[in-house]
């Protein structure tokens, strides 16, 4: 499977994967992912939001099991990320029809739509649009850099966009959603172990800091005489870090648009986004009210004029914690001693479908060590044992959810 997939989407100059919902590529993957559905006599069919379903048994006898995860990619991301979670699926279909385990409830692998949100902006768009995260006219807004709108961009990868909207119906037939992804942190590797299950989402957002001053020249303006938002700008930056390290949470100013953004120009219009994520609400309260505190302050010296906008923000998601305790009992303990050690439960930073479904659905996650845990980058990298070893811990999984 990695063979045939690890072609598709892959730029030679970065080395890294540019897939993108309702392009060549994505058609690309979509086609891979009905080829294994087929081959496997599954039942192949694309929602209405463009999310793929392979099928074993009757969809609409109810409470299904599901697991998948997403092919799409971020720009240059790695090869890991969405795409081991639909690679484990069909290979623990395989392992557990070695094991000759019979299906009791219908089951079903998906791929779904435009998770990264790489090409419109918004994450999740296809799991969004199916639990009514994301309405209609939300969606017929999204664009691309090109200004190409998401229906347009889906009826030229041929596919009907009027159909977009809320499936209650077809969440409602899931009885549990299990999704595998590659780790996205070091959690695993400094706990020595190759496959953990989620516990919860860490609540996180983006805030915008506008800091305006006034734009001059470089040459000629005396220090004293100039509202220079950029020495402010890097205050704050420094400050994030500062107030995420004393809270315990993480805060990170990684985009900024400067104005009149020239060599010999003081700036008009400092714009930096802040990301901050935390394990809890209360401490990231508290990140992002430091550094909006330590902005301000530092803005009222200067003169410079700051406006704070929170342009989105996702409260924590714990996932189930029946399913969740059902997971750590199926796995059971494992390594050396009489009793073994219980699979660490470990939470993330990363928004996942699994985290918009969790809304809907009962929903799981199982992770699968990361030796550096760097992720949306082409270094990212996952063992071929460890991999393994989240496919057989999925096979335990869905053979305890599913089988008889
Ligand atoms: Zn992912």
């Amino acid at each position: 499977m990695w063979r045939d997939l690890g072609r598709i989407g892959l730029d030679p100059g970065s080395g890294g994967y540019r897939r993108y919902a309702w392009t060549g590529a994505d058609r690309d993957c979509r086609e891979w992912f009905r080829a294994q559905a087929e081959a496997r006599g599954l039942t192949h069919e694309t929602d209405r939001n463009g999310n793929q379903w392979a099928w074993l048994g009757d969809p609409l006898a109810g409470d299904a099991v599901v697991t998948g995860s997403h092919l799409d990619s971020v720009p240059d991301g790695g090869a890991f990320d969405g795409p081991l979670g639909v690679v484990s699926s069909f290979a623990a279909l395989d392992e557990l029809r070695r094991r000759g385990a019979e299906f009791t409830k219908p089951f079903a692998i998906t791929n779904f739509g435009d998770e990264e949100g790489a090409r419109f902006g918004l994450a999740c768009v296809g799991s969004r649009l199916a639990a009514g995260q994301l309405t209609v006219e939300g969606a017929h807004r999204l664009r691309d850099g090109d200004g190409v709108s998401l229906p347009q961009a889906m009826e030229a990868a041929g596919h009907d966009p009027d159909a977009l909207g809320p499936d209650p119906e077809r969440l409602a037939r899931i009885g549990a959603f299990v999704e595998l992804h590659v780790e996205q942190g070091r959690a695993l590797d400094l706990s020595g172990d190759p496959v953990g299950v989620a516990s919860a989402i860490w609540p996180h957002g983006r805030w915008r800091f506008d800091f305006r001053g006034e734009a001059n020249h470089a040459g000629t303006t005396r220090l004293a005489d100039r509202r220079d938002p950029m020495p402010t700008y890097a205050e704050t930056v420094l400050a994030a870090r500062r107030e995420a390290e004393l809270a315990g949470g993480l805060a990170t100013f990684g985009k900024v648009a400067v104005e009149p953004n020239g060599v010999n120009a003081i700036p008009s219009l400092v714009r930096g986004w802040l990301d901050s994520r935390a394990a809890d609400q209360a401490t990231l309260d508290t990140v992002v009210a430091g550094v909006e505190r330590a902005a301000r302050e530092h803005a009222e010296r200067a003169g410079i004029d700051l406006t704070v906008v929170r342009e989105s923000f996702t409260p924590v998601v714990e996932f189930q914690h029946a399913l969740r305790d059902e997971l750590c009992r199926l796995l059971g303990r494992s390594g050396p001693g009489p009793s073994g050690r219980a699979v660490p439960v470990l939470g993330t930073g990363a928004g996942h479908d699994a985290g918009i479904l969790s809304a809907s659905v009962p929903t799981a996650m199982l992770f699968v060590r990361n030796p550096t845990g760097i992720s949306h980058s082409p270094a990212e990298h996952a063992a071929e044992d460890d991999c393994a070893a989240g496919v057989r811990a999925l096979a335990d999984v869905l053979e305890g959810l599913a089988c008889s």
